[in-house]
């Protein structure tokens, strides 16, 4: 995946150089995200998951940091974190200390 990221990394810096903008990628990821979930058919989501995908590496590869690497360190955390049952709309979350909710109902819960 890092190969992939750092290809793409430079496509992008190459083909729109400083069009290209944090908020501008963001805001794409959240067209994509409608776009998975709007797909009518398994090749389309295959289609947009990859458009996400690639967004997603070439914001790592703007902001300076391997999404593999990260991706792999987060994994590590997730499979040791409790998780409790799905909310409302489906999400399960894990399960929080006191200090950890704290946290969230003061900066909205980056975790
Ligand atoms: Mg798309």
């Amino acid at each position: 995946m890092n190969d992939l990221q750092t290809r793409h990394g430079y496509w992008q810096q190459r083909t729109f150089g400083d069009s290209l903008t944090d908020q501008g990628l963001i805001n794409h990821m959240k067209r994509e995200i409608l776009e998975i979930e709007q797909a009518d058919r398994v090749e389309k989501v295959e289609e947009e998951c990859a458009d996400l995908l690639l967004l997603l590496l070439g914001f790592a590869h703007k902001k300076g940091f391997s999404l593999a690497t990260a991706a792999e360190e987060k994994f590590r955390k997730v499979q040791q974190r409790r998780w409790k049952e799905p909310d409302g709309e489906g999400v399960i979350e894990h399960v929080r200390s006191h200090s950890e909710e704290y946290y969230k109902s003061l900066y909205g819960g980056k975790s």
